[in-house]
């Protein structure tokens, strides 16, 4: 690894337990004890992935279960109190793991503050014209509703869904340039902070989108 690089050093190169060599950071591969250190780990280190948005999910929930069905607590019923402990810990982290990186809109959101980027706390601005837009698009939404058109309630939905759908579209590309910038060690700046916006307003329309679908 380049010097210049950050590196992140969060695998125990040893099981702590047996003391064997271990690629797997969470599990012990020879006396399948986990790694007290998992409980603490950032989710994508902890379920094996790359640090990246585009992840194979299929993958994902393949280590996730894997990964959970070692930490459950109901297999160390004999261990000592610690020991359950330290598994129902790590199988918490897991699940808030697990379900932080399966959706895409809540995967950005974590890999950007993985990378140095603001929380939606600390920015929650959104791209130009998008709050009017949203508000506009509300407005239908209240009326058609009151008014029991279903149909155009459903139109509504559809629009809104291929909104959803483009602004992820938008921070796959983002995130794609970050990388790219990132490698030639182009600035990056403003990167981050274009897609916080695009994250900010896919969760907009998510929430639109959850109350006509509950309709
Ligand atoms: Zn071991």
């Amino acid at each position: 690894m380049d010097k210049n690089e950050p590196s992140r050093v969060t695998a125990p190169a040893k099981c702590s337990r047996c003391h064997a060599e271990i690629p797997n950071p969470v599990v012990c591969d020879y006396c399948k004890s986990v790694n007290p250190g998992a409980a603490v780990m950032d989710y994508f280190t902890l379920l094996g992935v790359p640090e990246t948005f585009e992840i194979d999910e299929s993958e994902l929930r393949r280590r996730y279960l894997t990964l959970s069905r070692h930490a459950h607590p109901d297999f160390h019923v004999q261990e000592d109190p610690e020991v359950q402990q330290l598994h129902l810990r790590v199988s918490s982290t897991l699940n808030e793991a697990y379900q932080t990186l399966r959706d895409p809109a809540s995967r950005a959101a974590y890999l950007i503050e993985c990378l140095g980027g603001k929380s939606m706390a600390e920015d929650k601005s959104v791209p130009d014209g998008f709050l009017a837009t949203m508000m506009m698009m509300r407005e239908e939404l209240e009326e058609a509703c009151q008014d029991g058109n279903t149909e155009e309630c459903k139109r509504l939905g559809k629009v809104l869904r291929t909104q959803h759908d483009g602004l992820l579209r938008r921070i796959g590309e983002l995130f794609e340039q970050y990388q790219q910038a990132v490698a030639c060690r182009a600035v990056t700046r403003g990167l981050l902070a274009e897609i916080r916006q695009q994250v900010n307003a896919v969760s907009y329309v998510k929430k639109l989108l959850s109350r006509v679908e509950e309709k």
